[in-house]
């Protein structure tokens, strides 16, 4: 049985930060790992104005995703082609061609079917808030279990003409609060500022108790690093995920984690593998 594993991401540079380890681990293990991107990242900022113009954003950003994969072995990238959606309260959430104005059951659709085609047993996306609120990661959420149903059902989208493929497990990828807070202290002790402004009591990231989860990516940080790198419109050089010291890099990074949402498979409550179960 080929094994493959397919994330589903937002926009270019997401696929780094949450699943960056796992792609370019199961890719060294022989695993088809496969890349959906929703949107095309076109109102992301531009940290690198050498790098890019509001204009020909979207153009670069294919580019730097394009490199990112390469570095991680990613097998098969996908681009659904939607506008990105722009942060929740954007005058670009209303934009038609944007993910968040794209009708629910066709975008539905066009995943299912890269699903019926490359036939992963491990589908991987966002948790229902798409991690911090993001319209286009909420929506990567929605078409994605929406998916895991109906590539399985022989009564949805027939018209794509393919049988239909049941992923076995379905995970969210997860920012834990501990390892935040390890972020957090390790930049202060490192006298690097965070790469975001927190506020005073606020933790980000999701409760610990929610990892079902955690695979040692650790031999894959210094390729996760490249990947980031390769971003440079998004993540300057100087950005604290860049900047910091080799040793806290390697704590932060050396570990992914999900929440296995849904599996058709018996499962063990802690996974240290998200095949397991999978490999005969
Ligand atoms: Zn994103």
């Amino acid at each position: 049985m080929t094994l493959c594993l397919m994330t589903v991401h937002a926009h270019p540079d997401d696929e780094v930060f949450l699943t960056g380890g796992i792609l370019a681990r199961y890719a060294a293990e022989g695993v088809r790992t496969v890349l959906v991107t929703c949107t095309d990242g076109a109102v992301g900022e531009i940290v690198d104005p050498t790098a890019a113009t509001p204009e020909n954003l979207a153009e670069v950003r294919e580019g730097e995703l394009r490199a990112a994969c390469a570095i991680l072995g990613v097998r098969d990238l996908y681009l659904l082609g939607y506008r990105d959606s722009g942060m929740a309260g954007t005058p670009e959430n209303a934009d038609p061609r944007s993910f968040n104005q794209a009708d629910l059951g066709e975008a539905t659709g066009r995943l299912v079917e890269i699903i019926r085609r490359c036939q992963p047993q491990v589908l991987v996306t966002y948790t229902s808030d798409g991690g911090y609120g993001h319209p286009d990661h909420i929506r990567a959420h929605q078409i994605t279990v929406a998916a895991f149903d109906a590539a399985a059902d022989p009564n949805r989208y027939p018209q794509q003409g393919l049988q239909p493929w049941a992923p076995a497990k379905l995970y969210y990828g997860i920012w834990t609060r501990s390892s935040f807070e390890r972020l957090l202290n390790g930049l202060r002790e490192a006298g690097l500022p965070p790469p975001w402004e927190i506020a005073e009591g606020e933790t980000p990231g999701a409760p610990d108790e929610m990892v079902t989860a955690a695979i040692d990516v650790s031999a894959y940080v210094p390729l996760k690093i490249r990947a980031m790198q390769a971003h440079r419109t998004q993540i300057p050089a100087d950005s604290p995920f860049l900047r910091m010291p080799p040793e806290l890099a390697q704590e932060i990074y050396r570990i992914e984690t999900f929440q296995l949402a849904q599996s058709r498979i018996e499962t063990a409550p802690h996974e240290t593998d998200l095949f397991a179960g999978l490999r005969v």
